[in-house]
């Protein structure tokens, strides 16, 4: 697949890094200052303050790989994955659906 509009590996550590800071979640539950509220607010806000291009594709491709809200992202989409499996074609359409898929980017790119 075309990577080219997906966060590069040092972007991507850049936003956990970010994720993982006292003002956010901190490194594990409950040692930050947030809360994970079930949406990507926190995911998102960095990649609009950094101007991603393509935000909708690497949203796409970090559900894919597990990260529905931000403390998931925490869990599942360690700069480690990111770099090993941001290359791979995504799975969620062919699991869901591509109309179930397209919808449940779109409701948590709109709710968060
Ligand atoms: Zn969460």
């Amino acid at each position: 697949m075309n990577t080219d509009m997906l966060l590069s590996d040092v972007q991507f550590s850049e936003l956990y890094l970010y994720l993982t800071s006292k003002e956010r979640f901190g490194l594990g539950p409950a040692q930050g200052n947030v809360t994970c509220d079930h949406t990507l607010r926190s995911t998102l806000e960095w990649m609009k303050k950094h101007r991603v291009q393509d935000i909708r594709a690497t949203i796409e491709k970090i559900v894919d790989l597990g990260g529905h809200c931000d403390c998931e992202v925490l869990l599942n989409v360690t700069p480690a994955t990111w770099e090993e499996r941001r290359g791979e074609e995504i799975t969620g359409p062919d699991s869901l659906g591509e109309s179930e898929w397209q919808q449940l980017v779109s409701d948590l790119l709109s709710h968060s």
